[in-house]
């Protein structure tokens, strides 16, 4: 058997003549930069998340830096985020030459641990970034109560978790600026690069809409220093033909996440865990398991794709070497990351392909 890990090809098949249509109509008005399609997905999104202000952008990482540049973040403020997640993450805050500091993760839900945020705010803090890894939202209200004490801004990377919902609020809703990305292997995937800044906040929904193009206030009028970040419209198009159909797919990741769940309990893994008041857009099923590399590729000669979400913790990478930090900093961090291993994950995983798949775990 020769399984697929996202299935896009499948993905594609399923809406294939609406998003067909969608883009073609798209190409006929010539309407490739802002058109009409990215104001109908914009509500669209605003609609979805229950936020104000939904702003679309160019990738997942594009709208990181978005939302740092509209919370003022400047050299040398400090970030305080999780070392065990996707390099744009803290590449962001490195590249506006601010500083990421890292905590630990929780064990079990592998987010950022509330409990170790307080005992790394300086003078320099200005914000806390947690990412909802997998698909699940961090422990936001815990979050939230460090960051009101101490007058930090809340920006929450959602890349992985578009439509998760903690305590019944989609992630998106939470924090004071929270992204996410429209990367074609994502929950809510489009056909190239996307991604999208929501805010509750009128003033900073302003100014990332302006910082998107260029910080202009009218054409060729610029108040800030920004960016070339739009969304292309053939994008905006797509994501209005998956979006409509968004909330079936979930539900579909949802019940493959609960089918996956039950085959495979009784081995000798460590199956995902979801808190109490989230729930998951399982972006990705992630199994622990302690010979990992033995059984990757076992599996790959068995035609079963599996990843590496991530092998190497971002305070061990060599372009964060600056910050000093070492192993052994982040023991969560790096157990897991020398534990973890993806399976494959999307709404269309078969009974006969986990059934394979669980037998040879
Ligand atoms: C994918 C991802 C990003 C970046 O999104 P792109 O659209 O690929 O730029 C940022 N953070 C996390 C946690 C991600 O998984």
């Amino acid at each position: 058997m020769k399984i697929d890990f996202a299935n896009l090809q499948l993905q594609h098949q399923m809406y294939k003549d609406e998003i067909e249509t969608a883009v073609k109509n798209v190409m006929n008005k010539c309407n490739f930069i802002m058109g009409e399609e990215i104001d109908i997905l914009e509500r669209s999104l605003e609609k979805y998340t229950s936020v104000k202000y939904a702003i679309t952008c160019g990738s997942g990482t594009d709208a990181l830096l978005l939302a740092f540049m509209a919370a003022d973040i400047k050299p040398g403020d400090e970030i305080i985020t999780t070392p065990f997640t996707f390099i744009s993450t803290s590449e962001m805050i490195a590249l506006l030459g601010a500083k990421p500091v890292f905590v630990d993760i929780d064990e079990k839900t592998y987010n950022i641990d509330p409990a170790k945020i307080e005992k790394v705010i300086t003078l320099k803090t200005k914000a806390i970034l947690p990412v909802c890894l997998y698909g699940q939202p961090a422990d936001i209200d815990e979050i939230n109560k460090i960051a009101r004490k101490y007058n930090l801004k809340v920006i929450i990377d959602g890349a992985q978790s578009f439509g998760a919902e903690y305590k019944g609020i989609k992630d998106s809703a939470l924090g004071d600026i929270a992204i996410t990305s429209f990367f074609p292997a994502k929950p809510l995937g489009c056909y190239g690069d996307g991604g999208a800044v929501f805010t509750n906040d009128e003033l900073l929904a302003q100014k990332l809409r302006s910082l998107r193009i260029h910080g202009q206030s009218k054409r060729y009028h610029h108040k800030y220093i920004g960016l070339g970040a739009r969304l292309d419209t053939i994008q905006a198009a797509v994501l209005n033909v998956k979006l409509s159909h968004y909330q079936k797919d979930l539900e579909l990741r949802r019940e493959v996440a609960s089918r996956y769940t039950k085959v495979l309990s009784g081995k000798d893994l460590i199956l995902p865990y979801i808190a109490n008041d989230c729930n998951s857009a399982w972006a990705q099923y992630s199994i622990r398991l302690k010979n990992r590399d033995e059984i990757q590729t076992k599996l790959k000669e068995n035609g079963i794709p599996t990843a590496i979400h991530y092998p190497v913790p971002l305070h061990l990478q060599e372009c964060m070497s600056y910050l000093g930090y070492k192993k052994g900093d982040f023991p969560i961090s790096e157990i897991i990351s020398n534990e973890i291993m993806s399976i494959p994950m999307n709404p269309y995983v078969s009974d006969k392909e986990m059934k394979y798949i669980a037998n040879l775990l």
